[in-house]
């Protein structure tokens, strides 16, 4: 067993334990290394990354070609 699924990918705390099975030696071990994970971490990465998304102005993925916008013209004066 690695320690990748006792740690958490995100904040690299340990992660709750699952079972009776995941209160190992190395899992002691790594509580008093890593500390604790406080939960939420791949929530608040994907809401971090929906942020991201949001702030971009313009998608750079933009279908087809953008409209030419229509050539404005100015007032004849006679
Ligand atoms: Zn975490």
């Amino acid at each position: 067993m690695g320690t990748q699924s006792v740690l958490c990918s995100v904040c690299q705390g340990v992660l709750p334990a699952t079972g009776r099975e995941s209160y190992t030696a190395l899992r002691g071990r790594l509580i008093v290394t890593n500390g604790y994970c406080a939960g939420g971490c791949a929530e608040r990465l994907a809401e971090a990354e929906r942020a991201r998304e949001m702030a971009r102005p313009m998608a750079p993925q933009a279908q087809g070609p953008a409209p030419v916008a229509p050539a404005r013209m100015a007032p004849v004066r006679i």
